[in-house]
């Protein structure tokens, strides 16, 4: 496959109706990070009018490396003590409805920047408790305790994503653990089981058809309720590179074999992303 060229597929789909002006001018009020503008997501007209962002928490240098991730990887910054709180206020005067919260790694916390994330959902809560919070969580590590407050806190959806397929892991990977991150998830639901768990995998990174059904398989042995596919795109040449373009019937495919192996709610598609239309895997569902 020539992957010098873009198919039509992935043509941004821009949508008017909501201003990024001022979407900007509160997320810099705050001093906040969203993964949406860092990432340049293809998405964000769309989200934003849904009322959906996602909020990047514990500064912009991450302590892992993972080939495929454009944040970088300098000087671990100082927590933030008012994040939470500034995150809660932009939530209300941006009035979103669903509000994703995810970090970087931070293995240099004792608890992986847990506490964090539970003083950040309980902030949102406080203001109003009827917006839907999803944290997308690293995995701390295997610590257990430090998942426990993040559940304790009580976020509508934990989402952790597995990525890839466990035979690309040490290449895309090296420092996660495929077992490590469906253990994750299932401690979640033996934690509090009305939590609702979500994971998310990237194609096109060279895995083959049957090893991505194996990770919904095993996504389904840990009762992981909602999944998202998307295509993974190079964020520069010194990343991992694309090795496939997946045609959008194979994300269709996907779809249904997901949905077949009893997940909720499945977003497959080549320009879904973890948070993407992350309101509607709820709608419906409590
Ligand atoms: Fe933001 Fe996620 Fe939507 Fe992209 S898909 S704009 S990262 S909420
Ligand atoms: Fe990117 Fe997450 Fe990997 Fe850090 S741990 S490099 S944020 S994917």
């Amino acid at each position: 496959m020539d992957i010098s060229k873009k198919p039509d597929w992935l043509k941004i789909r821009l949508k008017n109706g909501y201003s990024l002006n001022y979407v900007n001018t509160i997320l810099e009020k705050y001093s906040l990070n969203t993964v949406c503008e860092e990432a340049n997501c293809p998405n964000q007209l769309e989200c934003f009018s849904k009322k959906t962002a996602t909020f990047m928490i514990l500064g912009s240098q991450c302590s892992r490396n993972c080939r495929f991730c454009n944040v970088s990887h300098g000087k671990l910054q100082k927590v933030n003590p008012i994040e939470p709180t500034n995150i809660a206020n932009a939530v209300i005067e941006l009035g979103l409805k669903h509000v994703v919260i995810t970090s970087v790694t931070r293995d240099d916390l004792t608890d992986g920047g847990a506490e964090h994330f539970a003083k950040t959902i309980n902030s949102i809560k406080a203001l109003n408790k009827d917006i839907i919070v999803e944290v997308l969580v690293p995995d701390f590590q295997g610590n257990e305790k430090a998942l426990k407050k993040v559940v304790d806190a009580k976020p509508e959806i934990i989402n952790h994503n597995i990525e890839t397929v466990q035979r690309l892991y040490e290449e895309v990977r090296p420092e996660a653990i495929y077992t490590r991150s469906l253990e994750l998830l299932k401690n979640v639901k033996l934690m509090d089981k009305r939590i609702y768990t979500k994971s998310g995998i990237m194609v096109g990174l060279g895995e083959e058809y049957k090893e991505v059904i194996q990770v919904f398989k095993d996504l389904r042995g840990v009762q992981c309720d909602f999944l998202t596919v998307g295509q993974y795109l190079a964020p520069s040449k010194e990343h991992y590179s694309v090795k496939e373009y997946v045609h959008p019937n194979i994300f269709e495919k996907y779809k249904e074999e997901a949905l077949e192996l009893g997940f909720n709610f499945v977003a497959s598609d080549p320009l879904v992303r973890s948070s993407y239309n992350a309101y509607e895997c709820i709608r419906g569902q409590a």
